[in-house]
């Protein structure tokens, strides 16, 4: 099984594919639910299957930490150990050892840092990152980058880009081709077009299973994330998947999708499922309202969601309202069935070339309910 992406719609520059891999096929444009510690939080994997999903990302950084990647290794893989055979791609670790690690130090060779767990001492290099990511058995491996950090000079960017390439190089070296496994560089250069495209052509030369754009999402907006796609799409080889990492709002990825991003990843439909804020065809809505107490109306009647079909608005409320651990569990799976109806309506709509009305036609609808 080769690991290949086979466009199979086009509408503009959007396209629609199968990405087959050692761990199944996955349907493109994808999106991918963030189970950071070797579980999607309060989903069981049979729920997070039965919503569409084909793919989901692991965080390097938290399982090197909590239970380790030897220990994983030895109970047979993250697939086995989450009971997720499908694809699963893992993230380098780089970025959350910025965002969540005590007392990091970032040099030319790699990072060292303390654990936010215990305080003990770690050291991430490209070379370890792609061997922890080896370790459990991670369908797509991603290179080591820096997430430049917004905002940031030209200098900055350029410099911070660089380091990312050569990282990226030490990445390639040090994975180990499998077939159906695949590695992927990643894109930095901040805002500026000239430092993304120069970024884009570093990797085409040293050569990658896939093109992440990173870096972004971070802070710069909407109208900012898809100037940088569309300098950075031209670039990118077609007949390669291409990942916009960490995006994002449902109509981050309608725009991204429109562009030609192929996949996703984010937090937003699990950690707002956990915050009682659920993703609708009319909208978002927070739960803890108490508008919703004497609501018997399903949460969205388009949702084939247990959440949408077997309770009540105000049943959800009256979960968050009593701090049941059901509110967290039931909006979840909602948000994250919601995510997928979304990317499957997108490829459809790529298939039957009419993404743009199907684009329409969603905002309409979040239009008539004024979000929280
Ligand atoms: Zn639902």
């Amino acid at each position: 099984m080769a690991f290949a992406l086979r466009i199979i719609a086009a509408d503009g520059t959007a396209r629609a594919g199968v990405l087959s891999t050692a761990h199944g096929d996955v349907l493109t444009p994808a999106f991918m639910p963030v189970g950071t510690a070797g579980t999607v939080k309060a989903m069981t994997p049979d729920a997070v299957r039965t919503t569409g999903t084909t793919i989901v990302l692991g965080n390097t950084y938290h399982l090197m930490l909590r239970p380790g990647a030897e220990r994983v290794a030895s109970l047979g893989g993250l697939h086995r150990f989450m009971d997720w055979p499908g694809p699963i791609l893992t993230d380098s670790g780089g970025f959350q050892v910025m965002s969540l690690a005590k007392l990091r130090k970032l040099d030319v060779d790699g990072v060292t840092f303390q654990s936010h767990l215990d305080g003990s001492t770690h050291r991430l290099t490209p070379a370890r990152s792609v061997e922890i990511q080896h370790l459990l058995d991670a369908t797509i491996t991603m290179v080591l980058d820096e997430c430049t950090p917004f905002p940031a000079t030209p200098d900055e960017a350029r410099a911070s880009m660089q380091l990312s390439m050569r990282w990226a190089e030490r990445s390639r070296a040090a994975f180990r081709p499998r077939d159906g496994y695949g590695l992927f560089g990643i894109v930095q250069g901040s805002v500026y077009p000239d430092v993304r495209e120069a970024s884009a052509h570093a990797l085409l030369r040293i050569g990658f299973d896939g093109y992440a754009i990173g870096g972004l999402a971070i802070g710069e907006g909407q109208a900012t994330t898809f100037a940088v796609l569309d300098a950075t799409m031209p670039h990118l080889p077609a007949d390669a998947p291409r990942y916009l990492m960490g995006v994002g709002t449902p109509d981050d990825l309608i725009g991204a999708v429109q562009r030609g991003i192929d996949m996703f990843d984010c937090v937003i439909p699990t950690r707002a499922g956990r915050t009682a804020r659920a993703y609708t065809s009319d909208g978002v809505f927070n739960l803890r309202n108490a508008r919703f107490a004497d609501d018997a109306a399903p949460l969205d009647p388009a949702c084939a969601c247990p959440a949408c079909t077997r309770h009540s608005r105000a049943y959800l409320h009256h979960l968050f309202k009593a701090e049941e651990m059901l509110g967290p569990m039931l909006l979840t799976w909602h948000n994250v069935q919601y995510y997928q109806d979304l990317m499957r309506g997108l490829r459809t709509a790529i298939t039957e070339r009419r993404l743009d009305a199907l684009a329409a036609a969603v905002r309409a609808g979040w239009a008539q309910e004024e979000p929280p």
